[in-house]
């Protein structure tokens, strides 16, 4: 039996899909005008874990997940410009490319941290006329109206707003500082579509003119056309819940008069030093960023996965070497078990019902790990293995390559040091960095080998 929070009721309920083994499911995804950084990619770890465990329970999954690449204004209040176009500026480049390059990093990064792509990963610019159709039904049934720069939402005319957050709006309103545009009808109305000037670069023909969408009714108009008027799951970070999430849910709501979705799930944030990430302490690290500094994309995995994802997780580089060392550990020890010959099943069954038990408990994966931690102990034995490949089908963690990779890159007679530089190697040549790779390649010379690229990896061999 499957539990999920739901952040709209507020508790653990037990999951039940609208279509019998199947489920549909929403993940806000990235805005494509800069590198995703160490905190996205946490959220989208969530969002895996929670299709693997879904899957894990037999379901067939239509996931999609959106690319934001156009009305994700650089301020909430609706104000400022469209992200990607002043990157595109900054850069000298068209908007177009700056979401084509960023999104194919995304979808790197994706792959690196073992990320399963949705099965649909729509490009908000492909659906610009669903968007419109939306908004136009919205003023229609009295939701919308227009005014000098575009198409806003009435939040009075829909009684549930703020149901997610459980904000009392009179109370926000009374001490809100947001910026007061004296043509809309609430300070907290929202805008559906906007009207673009000359110099905007991203605008399409509307009923209103030249204009581009905001940036909710995105995923909105995306949710209702790729899984219905009604589906499952919704996910994405906390962040979301006081303005992007209540508004999806007014938009949609107000359109078909039923709710959209049955369960909202949330990943709590990642801290750096227990700060906010920003990008002017220099602490919005990327992915390539730690495997520059010799960390592999599982060991990042691996950390994340050693906190509950609904709890803030401190990112620090002790802890992130914590998890190095863990996983490395982890990945000997399975090493001695697959090579065991004694298999003692029965003994297994109860690891895996447990591990089942923690995943199913609200995707309590820190549990889970614990239990294949303590698997680990028992006498070798290729059964502990097997379990563990079972409970990577949840974890993602690579482990079945990880295991043949050690087996391959450790000949006995290469000493430890030798291994690890070249391991180290290979994964900032796997970041680009050829410059510390070649430096690497010549201390590795130095000290007496040599490695030779291989389609696999590498070679080391001792000098003659
Ligand atoms: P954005 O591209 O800003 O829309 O963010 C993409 C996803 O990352 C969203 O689901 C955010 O909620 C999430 N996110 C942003 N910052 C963090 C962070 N520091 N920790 C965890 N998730 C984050
Ligand atoms: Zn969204």
């Amino acid at each position: 039996m499957l539990k999920l929070y739901n952040t709209l009721t507020r508790k653990k309920e037990i999951f039940k899909p609208l279509k019998e083994g199947e489920v549909s499911m929403y993940s806000c995804g990235p805005t494509v005008y800069n590198y995703a950084h160490i905190g996205n990619m946490r959220t989208y770890i969530f969002m895996d874990i929670l299709r693997r465990v879904l899957k894990h329970n037999g379901y067939r999954l239509k996931g999609v997940m959106n690319i934001t690449d156009v009305g994700h204004l650089e301020s909430d209040s609706d104000t400022g410009e469209d992200k990607i176009q002043s990157e595109a500026k900054r850069q000298n480049r068209s908007p177009y490319e700056i979401a084509e390059y960023y999104t194919k990093v995304f979808f790197e990064d994706l792959e690196k941290l073992n990320i399963e792509r949705p099965e649909y990963t729509p490009k908000a610019t492909d659906y610009i006329n669903q968007m419109i159709d939306f908004v136009q039904h919205l003023v229609e049934r009295g939701y919308g109206y227009e005014i000098s720069d575009g198409i806003y939402f009435d939040i009075s005319k829909f009684d549930d707003y703020g149901k997610l957050s459980g904000i009392n709006l009179y109370e926000q309103i009374a001490g809100a500082r947001v910026e007061i545009n004296p043509e809309k009808r609430n300070p907290y109305d929202f805008a559906l579509w906007k009207k673009a000037s000359k110099e905007h670069i991203m605008q399409w023909q509307s009923p209103w003119g030249m204009g581009y969408p905001g940036w909710h009714i995105e995923c909105s108009a995306l949710g209702k056309e790729l899984l219905g008027d009604q589906f499952d799951i919704h996910s994405g970070g906390v962040d979301h819940i006081p303005i992007h999430h209540e508004n999806e849910i007014a938009q949609s709501e107000a359109l078909t008069g039923k709710p959209a979705v049955r369960y909202w799930m949330h990943g709590e944030f990642m801290m750096v030093d227990n700060g906010k990430m920003s990008k002017s302490l220099g602490n919005t690290y990327t992915i390539s960023d730690l495997e520059k500094r010799g960390y592999d994309p599982m060991d990042f995995r691996y950390f994340c996965l050693n906190t509950h994802y609904r709890k803030k997780l401190n990112f620090t580089f002790e802890g992130i070497e914590a998890a190095k060392t863990a996983r490395k550990r982890l990945i000997e020890q399975l090493q001695a078990h697959k090579n065991a010959q004694d298999a003692n099943k029965d003994a297994l069954k109860d690891y895996q019902k447990k591990f089942d038990e923690a995943v199913n408990d609200d995707l309590n994966i820190p549990l889970a790990l614990g239990v294949l931690w303590i698997a680990l102990k028992e006498p070798k034995s290729k059964a502990v293995y097997d379990f563990a490949l079972y409970a990577d089908r949840v974890l993602g963690l690579k482990l079945e390559q990880s295991v043949s990779q050690t087996q391959q890159d450790a000949p006995q007679d290469i000493p430890q040091e030798i291994q690890e530089l070249a391991k180290l190697r290979l994964q900032v040549k796997q970041a680009k960095d050829y410059t510390l790779a070649d430096e690497l390649r010549n201390q590795i010379n130095s000290k007496g080998y040599i490695i030779i690229d291989t389609p696999q990896g590498y070679q080391i061999t001792k000098k003659q």
